[in-house]
């Protein structure tokens, strides 16, 4: 058996191809568990991507002469009662790392150990498992650099090729939930539409990078993070392609496959990073989202009269996803300006991101707070105006999801509140004095972190060794 969860393929899967080479029928599965559809953060965006990659994934698997198999419960009943029923010895994952996952993998490890059987894990999800990656005296990373000089140094596994024939066991394939229409303007999901999607960034994206992964648009950057959360495509031959390509849009692209990495690293030995900041004294300097409960609505909303972070947060309504650099000036707007919990943004991002992912998610809020391991200093404060200007310098980004300013100068398009009349009709003023809210956010960490006596069970923050 073939026990399928984030990695939603055929092509380089390790456990998929360790099953066929057996030479004896196979049973790829796929358990809908209501944790995962509704769990912590239920997401119509991803729920109706993952569907839609679950009937492409059964077209693959056809193709080759199987079937995807779906069953729906929890996974500690389904899996052993699939196993019983085609009488398989082993069934093969490929290895997630996060906390959730790694207590549902016990639990079903052991109710198949009951029965004599064996969950056997393979690599799948990363370019290397976490524990693989240490410091020289054998301790995990906390800082990235150092993290990713030596994930660039331990050997990667070469991709495998999708297997042309996969025998079928006998068994009813159930039925996958139909996808139905999709509640934004996303991805085609699944993994034909990933592979297509690799093609064109590697043929059209890649090679410019470096240059333009910053712009606030997001025209510059490949948009497989949803690939890469439901492993419709594999991380490995995303290296692997990119090597080959070369070049400093190449080196750029493999080092942000890196920084997944290490999100899930830090995952890995830190599992309660999943729910708390690093740096919790740190942290104190934040409030609750009750508050300001207004000027939290007007950030989820799009409406805080800033239009670069208006824009990115209707564009994330709209299409479930907004670029890196976005992500930065609306978090660090929400964290500064707002010294609103981070974990309200979290919370925000993994309901509507397409590609939310609960280690990449969390990694990128702790670091924009200032509160995660090897984060930015809390005195560092993204000025949202200064940013738009420089990373949307014709304002078309802010035009095409904030029509309100469309009609505004170049020069006032990212301040409409400096306009003589003050902001054009319907767009309204800002939601705080940036000025205000950046000496506030400065005052409340400067008192936090004479509190804060570092990171929790670490040598310091800038601490070479990582
Ligand atoms: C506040 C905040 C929240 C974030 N939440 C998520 C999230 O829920 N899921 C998510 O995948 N990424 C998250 N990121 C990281 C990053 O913004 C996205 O991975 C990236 O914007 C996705 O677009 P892309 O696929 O075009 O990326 P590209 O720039 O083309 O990068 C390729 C891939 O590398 C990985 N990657 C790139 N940058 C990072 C990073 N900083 N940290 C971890 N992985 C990275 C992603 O898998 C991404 O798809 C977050 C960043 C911030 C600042």
């Amino acid at each position: 058996m073939v026990w399928f969860r984030r990695d939603l393929r055929v092509h380089d899967h390790p456990a998929l191809s360790d099953a066929v080479a057996r030479g004896v029928p196979v049973v790829p599965l796929f358990v809908l568990d209501d944790r995962l559809l509704e769990g912590r953060w239920p997401s119509p965006n991803r729920r109706w991507s993952l569907l839609g990659a679950l009937h492409a994934l059964d077209a693959q698997l056809r193709a080759r002469g199987a079937r995807l198999v779906i069953r729906h419960g929890p996974p500690e009943q389904v899996v052993p009662a699939v196993a019983r029923e085609v009488g398989a010895t082993d069934v093969l994952v490929s290895r997630d790392v996060g906390p959730w996952a790694r207590a549902r993998d016990h639990r079903v490890a052991t109710a198949l150990a009951d029965e004599g059987r064996v969950l056997r894990a393979r690599a799948g999800l990363l370019l290397a498992e976490p524990e693989s990656i240490a410091t020289a005296d054998g301790r995990p990373f906390t800082v990235f650099s150092p993290f990713w000089r030596a994930l660039s140094r331990a050997d990667r596994r070469a991709p495998l090729v999708a297997p042309t024939v996969i025998p079928f066991a006998d068994i009813a394939p159930g039925t996958i939930l139909a996808a139905g229409p999709p509640p934004a303007d996303l991805p085609r999901p699944g993994e034909g539409a990933a592979r297509d999607r690799l093609a064109a960034w590697m043929a059209d994206g890649l090679s410019a990078y470096h240059d333009r992964r910053d712009l606030l648009d997001g025209s510059g950057t490949s948009r497989l993070g949803a690939d890469l959360h439901l492993g419709t495509l594999s991380v490995i031959e995303l290296d692997a392609l990119a090597a080959a390509h070369g070049g400093p849009g190449a080196d750029a692209w493999r080092r942000q496959l890196g920084w997944r990495d290490f999100a899930h690293h830090l995952l890995w030995h830190r599992p309660e990073l999943a729910k708390e900041p690093f740096r919790p004294a740190l942290a104190r300097a934040l409030r609750p989202a009750t508050e300001d409960p207004d000027a939290v609505a007007a950030w989820r909303e799009g409406r805080t009269g800033i239009p670069v972070v208006d824009a990115a947060m209707r564009q994330l309504l709209a299409t479930g996803w907004m670029s890196n650099r976005a992500r930065l000036v609306v978090a660090s707007f929400l964290t500064r300006h707002l010294l609103v919990d981070h974990r309200v943004g979290e919370d925000h991002f993994m309901r509507h991101l397409v590609d939310g992912d609960l280690a990449n998610d969390g990694l990128g809020w702790q670091w924009t707070a200032g509160v995660g391991t090897d984060a930015q200093p809390w005195f560092r404060i993204f000025d949202p105006v200064r940013q738009g200007t420089r990373f949307d310098p014709d304002g078309g980004f802010v035009r095409r999801w904030v029509p309100e300013v469309a009609a505004l100068p170049d020069d006032l398009v990212h301040t409409p509140w400096l306009a003589a009349d003050g902001p054009p009709d319907g767009y309204p003023a800002p939601v705080v004095d940036l000025r205000e809210g950046r000496d506030r956010a400065l005052a409340a960490f400067r008192a936090a972190a004479d509190g804060d006596a570092g990171p929790r069970g670490a040598r310091g923050p800038r601490d070479p060794r990582g």
